[in-house]
């Protein structure tokens, strides 16, 4: 059964169809996976008994005829994702308990084309963060190690999802970025992933960071699986009204290998001082493979990139502010029982709910909402944040679209960077502003590091054009050849 768990979705589609096996043993397979796997701590909550049930549905129609686009695919949802009758937490303390009485609306779509669901997957608490560090319910493991045989952090803040996609627990998983948190966890885990243009999915029933960056999107080993997962979980949802009413290209066949006479826009302020001399040989790398496929390298300028950061750092926690006032002990999840009066009550049940991280976003959020300083932090970012998408724009009108590296580094151990706010946040240079201009980008694994980790390259693409960023990705998994296997399963297979 151990190799049912190493099938592409594609791969695993067409031995459904062929009866090669069942979804049953399929969805065994990935339970057992996942029991072995416990160590890694990628899921919160495990749901066997609904996977076998869906699994068991997907075999009926499989039986008769009517297989669904992903019948019998077994996927881990994030815990940010609310779904009906199953806790939801968003890996907080405050929300521990929380038992949704509906479903969102990207896992609805996904269980209507019949993928089966294996269990609530782990991520930095309401998803603030890039190393699975601030879950209330543990640190995530990646399933690779380093040398020195520390543990490693999988990246966040969808740590969960990307190690149990990395580590054949899963086949695919929901994910959502904010701020790089499905494109850097996928670079760290040798994954694939991607963040779709602001609007493609629906954020109704995904709990709310930060409301006009967030956006939900997939993981999964391949670009091809990637697109069969984002065709489920996009489309038009009255139910929210930043989602787009466009209909949903089909990415799957976007994916031609064919990019003769495509320009490439390689931005010249990505090239960042101190960036380590690996990154850069990657990147280089990845120019190399495209122009041998026949597309043409352009240099771009996006100046506004420098601002990026504090930028996101401003309106992400701005947001986070507002959104998470909703938590105060009288409709959701955790209560206080030490208060004596009303107002004492909300002020204990934050203090005891929400985790250092997320009360630090809550500070920084209130300090540049606060009269007097509004103008100065959060207008003066909005403005800066239009001048970035503006940045992008102009560069569209040459370039079809942009290759960068992912992140900084490979994967770091758990524990560092851990006192030092600032650093944890230069994580995300490279994957913010696709945030802030609401257009899409995938990252793509694309080579090791010295100590053998798993670095991503990042393909941006024009607002709506997923097709392009699906076709490029594309072209640089086929040339990059990764086939590198996490440390922790080969263990376990030996
Ligand atoms: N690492 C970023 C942050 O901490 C992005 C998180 C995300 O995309 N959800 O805000």
């Amino acid at each position: 059964m151990d190799k049912l768990t190493h099938l592409t979705i594609e791969d695993a589609l067409a031995g459904l169809k062929n009866k090669d096996f069942t979804a049953t043993e399929l969805t065994q397979a990935h339970i057992d996976a996942m029991e072995a796997n416990r160590d890694l701590n990628a899921f919160i909550v495990e749901t066997p008994e609904i996977a076998l049930r869906q699994a068991a549905e997907s075999d009926k129609r499989y039986a008769a005829g009517e297989a669904r686009p992903l019948d019998g695919i077994p996927f881990a949802n994030k815990d940010l994702f609310c779904t009906e009758g199953v806790q939801t937490t968003a890996a907080s303390k405050i929300l521990e308990g929380f038992v949704p009485r509906y479903e969102s609306t990207v896992s609805a779509k996904l269980f209507a084309d019949g993928a089966v669901m294996l269990g609530k997957a782990n991520l930095d608490q309401f998803a603030m963060g890039s190393s699975n560090t601030t879950s209330a319910f543990g640190n995530v493991i990646s399933p690779w190690k380093a040398t020195d045989g520390k543990d490693l952090v999988p990246g966040g803040s969808s740590g969960g999802s990307a190690a149990a996609v990395a580590a054949r627990m899963a086949m695919g998983a929901t994910a959502t970025d904010t701020g790089g948190s499905i494109r850097q966890p996928a670079s760290f885990c040798g994954i694939v992933g991607i963040k779709p243009t602001y609007g493609r999915c629906s954020r109704w029933g995904v709990v709310a960071f930060a409301s006009s960056l967030d956006t939900p999107g997939p993981l999964a080993r391949t670009v091809k699986d990637n697109a069969l997962l984002l065709a489920s979980m996009a489309g038009h949802d009255p139910k929210d009204s930043t989602s787009a009413n466009r209909d949903v290209p089909d990415f799957v066949s976007a994916i031609t290998g064919d990019i003769k006479g495509l320009k490439i826009g390689i931005p010249k302020e990505f090239k960042l001082d101190g960036m380590p001399a690996e990154i850069e040989k990657l990147w280089e790398q990845g120019m190399a493979w495209l122009k041998e496929a026949g597309a043409e390298m352009v240099e771009i300028s996006l100046p506004h990139t420098k601002y990026a950061l504090p930028t996101y750092y401003i309106i992400a926690p701005a947001e986070a502010s507002s959104n998470l006032a909703r938590y105060d002990g009288v409709r959701y999840g955790h209560r206080s029982t030490e208060s004596k009066t009303l107002d004492d009550m909300y002020k204990k049940t934050r203090a005891e709910g929400f985790g250092d991280e997320v009360k630090r976003r809550i500070m920084i959020g209130a300090y540049v909402l606060s009269a007097g300083y509004y103008d100065a932090y959060y207008i003066k970012a909005q403005k800066v944040r239009r001048l970035i998408l503006q940045d992008f724009e102009k560069a569209y009108e040459t370039v079809d679209a942009i290759l960068t590296p992912t992140a900084p580094s490979g994967a770091f151990a758990i524990g560092e960077n851990e006192d030092d706010p600032i650093k944890m946040y230069l994580n995300d240079v490279f994957t913010v502003t696709a945030n802030l201009a609401g257009i899409p980008a995938m990252s793509v694994p694309a080579g090791l590091d010295a100590n053998g980790l798993p670095l991503g390259l990042q393909i941006l693409g024009r607002a709506w054009d997923e097709e392009t960023v699906f076709k490029v990705g594309g072209v640089v998994e086929t040339a990059a050849q990764f086939s590198a296997i996490p440390q922790a399963i080969m263990k376990k297979a030996a």
